[in-house]
């Protein structure tokens, strides 16, 4: 029972499903593995092991592939208080100055409650969207300082910082791995890299069952609707077009007070879908 319990922190068994995440079984398991072992594991053996937790993640690859969903279900597994999000244009939008502020403030609450309660304090997720998008304004006016320099700059000194605090976990996640600095992919910064890429057709199988679950259990779904041949249909689809595509198909079906599809409405639909798709997947195709 013992060899049981310590597999079970090293490779959980989670319910991936369950959690509405589809076809990314391996990936979550190996960030797991890689980032948050150690964050399971007593505190008392931890400092026995003189383990340092992992301070940073960086997930990436294709948008719309889950990563803000790994990201929040990550929070949840580890006990986390609601993670704070924001995007790297979020942060640019505002005002010179008030940038760096922006990423300060961030960061207050964490640096805050590990001052009044040390390793006793819950953990903080802070996750950073569209990381990219703060490298690219980097060095962008003539002076040097741009605002992308200066958040660049408090983002590595706060990443930092952390190495004193035990609470404070940030998530970072691009489309564009190229973009951004060494600097920030240093151990002790976003250390640990995860691609996250389009669901294989087992994946987009899991997507669709997760995305129509609902309407199966409520009868609301035609019986004849094949989800395996539709995931075999829907190749190069990332998991928020399959759920766009299964939300349009409802309301379709809502307006008309008809069932959700029959499989020659749907296979239809799905052809459609693909002329109106972004450019990154017409490239796909
Ligand atoms: P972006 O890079 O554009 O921020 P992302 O990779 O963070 O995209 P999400 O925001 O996690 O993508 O995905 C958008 C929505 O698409 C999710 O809320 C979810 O409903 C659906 N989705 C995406 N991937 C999956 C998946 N693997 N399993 C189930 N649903 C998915």
């Amino acid at each position: 029972a013992k060899k049981a319990a310590s597999n079970a922190i090293i490779a959980p068994n989670f319910k991936f499903e369950e959690m509405g995440i589809g076809g990314l079984d391996e990936e979550f398991g190996a960030i797991f593995r890689r980032a948050f072992a150690s964050r399971v594991f007593p505190p008392a053996l931890v400092e026995k092991l003189g383990i340092q937790h992992v301070k940073g993640i960086l997930l990436h690859g294709p948008p719309g592939t889950g990563k803000t969903l790994i990201a929040r279900q990550i929070g949840k597994m580890l006990n986390a208080r609601e993670p704070k999000i924001v995007n790297g244009p979020e942060i640019l939008n505002k005002y010179v100055g008030a940038s760096e502020e922006n990423v300060r403030k961030l960061f207050a609450d964490a640096e805050k409650e590990y001052k009044e309660k040390g390793d006793e304090s819950g953990l903080h997720i802070i996750i950073f969207d569209e990381l990219d998008a703060i490298f690219k304004q980097r060095g962008s006016t003539n002076s040097g300082t741009g605002v992308g320099d200066s958040v660049v700059n408090q983002l590595l000194s706060k990443m930092d910082g952390i190495d004193q605090l035990n609470n404070i976990l940030v998530i970072g996640m691009t489309n564009r791995m190229d973009m951004i600095d060494e600097a920030l992919l240093r151990p002790g910064r976003l250390e640990v890299h995860m691609e996250i890429s389009l669901p294989d057709e087992h994946g987009r199988f899991q997507i669709l069952r997760i995305h129509t679950a609902k309407m199966r259990t409520n009868n609301v779904m035609d019986t004849d609707v094949d989800l395996a041949e539709l995931a075999a249909m829907m190749k190069n689809y990332s998991g928020a077009e399959i759920e766009g595509f299964v939300k349009s198909a409802t309301s379709f079906a809502f307006n008309r007070h008809v069932k959700v599809g029959t499989m020659a409405g749907i296979s239809e639909d799905v052809d459609k879908l693909r002329v109106n798709r972004g450019d990154f997947f017409k490239a796909l195709d």
